[in-house]
């Protein structure tokens, strides 16, 4: 059997080739997305895999379908480039990917003792042999009470995770997780904004969270409070982060996401003008942390998102379900 694999990274070549062994497939790869111009490599393929930057929208799909195509993977867990109404109009099974929520669950914490321990600053200092100690004391994490929005499985983990530091934990969720009820105490959204040292997003971006941390939510919080966001950058309205921090209105944030990253992030734009002012201005202050989007990236995700990528393309053409299956 053979499956056209498209975007492909580095990082991902050892387990397609694992899994090509495994399953005695022949794997086309490109580092190409998927476009009109590069559809010829998926000529004689059984099933067609692409990460996020391809657009698969109606004509793509149509004219996967007409090369006798009927199996799409994304290796991504977002299928926001995806038109699913269109996948099942052509008759084309379409599956995302998942990976353990530890990854980004660990990465949480250590954005949250990195900022308690304002390791930002004392990094700084190290390159230049500034040894000194003034502006550096941090906090205790066992003597914070952290607020967690959003306890699905990444929220869970993150609260999982935080009970061996002896803090205290509220938290927020349309829907409540018994699991996180026995970890913290649910309670409203003023209440957890009121109460909380530390702030952690752990929503989907929907037209309920988008710019839920706000002039209006950040008036809410204590005058120290830190705010994490490993979820997407659009959960926060930017601009009033950003004057929070310059009146000094929280402690810190650290941002793993960040509004209009696509294009940005993951890619090495050294050399490039980059028209991000938002971004570009809060990455100055020693109390503000960012990171690519690379909460997920662990061996052990890249792993697993290659795995159903592969596996899902082969049990459609085995007729049979895939568990990340979405059309
Ligand atoms: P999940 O679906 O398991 O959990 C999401 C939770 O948010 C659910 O419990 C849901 O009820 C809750 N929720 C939905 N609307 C809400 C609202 N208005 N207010 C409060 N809670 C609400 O998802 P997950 O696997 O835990 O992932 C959470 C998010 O993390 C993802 O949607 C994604 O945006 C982000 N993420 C980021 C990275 C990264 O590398 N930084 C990696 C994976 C996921």
């Amino acid at each position: 059997m053979k499956f056209a694999v498209y975007e492909v990274r580095e990082d991902e070549k050892k387990m397609l080739n694992t899994l090509a062994e495994r399953h005695h497939l022949e794997l086309a790869l490109t580092s190409d997305p998927l476009t009109p111009e590069t559809l010829s490599l998926a000529e004689g393929a059984q099933g067609i895999s692409t990460l996020g930057q391809s657009h698969m929208n109606r004509e793509m799909f149509k004219a996967v379908a007409e090369m006798g195509i009927h199996a799409y993977s994304a290796r991504c867990i977002g299928v926001n480039h995806v038109d699913l109404k269109a996948a099942k109009e052509f008759g084309v099974s379409v599956s995302n990917a998942s990976y353990s929520p530890h990854g980004v669950a660990d990465y949480t914490v250590m954005l949250m003792l990195m900022l308690l321990r304002k390791y930002k600053p004392a990094l700084w200092r190290q390159q230049v042999n500034d040894y000194s100690l003034g502006g550096l004391m941090g906090r205790e994490l066992c003597h914070m009470t952290v607020g967690v929005v959003g306890t699905g499985r990444i929220g869970l983990t993150v609260m999982q995770n935080l009970s061996g530091f002896g803090c205290g934990m509220l938290c927020y969720d349309v829907k409540e997780n018994p699991e996180a009820a026995k970890l913290g105490r649910y309670v409203s959204l003023t209440e957890l904004y009121n109460k909380s040292d530390i702030i952690t997003l752990h929503t989907p971006l929907l037209d309920s969270t988008r710019f839920m941390i706000g002039e209006e939510a950040i008036a809410q919080m204590k005058p120290d409070a830190l705010l994490v966001n490993c979820a997407r950058g659009e959960l926060m309205d930017i601009r009033a982060v950003i004057q929070a921090i310059e009146n000094e209105r929280i402690g810190g944030v650290a941002l793993d996401v960040f509004a209009d990253e696509d294009g940005i992030y993951h890619h090495d734009r050294r050399t490039d003008i980059i028209k991000n002012r938002d971004m570009a201005y809060l990455r100055q202050f020693p109390n503000v942390i960012m990171t690519q989007h690379m909460a997920f990236y662990t061996a052990e995700a890249v792993d697993s998102m290659v795995a159903c990528g592969i596996e899902s393309l082969l049990a459609f053409n085995e007729g049979k379900s895939y568990p990340c299956q979405i059309v």
